[in-house]
């Protein structure tokens, strides 16, 4: 008979090689709960690794997604800003090209008017 030195019950040894790896002389209860326990302690280190790995993985993707999010309003932003500049010049542009229309049709309106009155063109700006 040996003596747990965990429990201090009296126990017989089963294993020749347990006992001889073991630090302290355990009874099979003490063994195996012993056993158990540093699994549980080795099972949590794990996933509290993993769980921290996962942290990281997440933090990664929250700082890319915001990068991403900010290159793609920057983009939107050129976009918005060249279609809005764009519109705005033909805008203007065909304002102008109204604008101009209509003075020509007033001058060839007037120089038609000269002609009919004064029976001569005027003379054309150079002569
Ligand atoms: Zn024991």
């Amino acid at each position: 008979m040996m003596k747990c030195e965990v429990c201090g019950k009296s126990y017989k040894p089963k294993s020749l090689t347990r006992e001889s790896n073991s630090n302290f002389r355990k009874c099979d209860e003490c063994y195996y709960s012993k056993k158990a326990q540093t699994g549980l302690a080795k099972a949590n280190r794990k996933s509290q690794t993993e769980f921290m790995r996962l942290e990281r993985r997440i933090e990664k993707l929250e700082k890319a997604n915001e990068m991403l999010e900010t290159i793609i309003e920057s983009m939107v932003n050129d976009q918005v800003n060249t279609y809005i500049q764009n519109t705005l010049k033909s805008a203007i542009k065909k304002a102008t090209d109204d604008r101009l229309k209509t003075l020509q049709a007033q001058i060839i309106s007037v120089n038609n008017k000269v002609v009919k009155i004064m029976g001569f063109e005027l003379p054309k700006g150079g002569d």
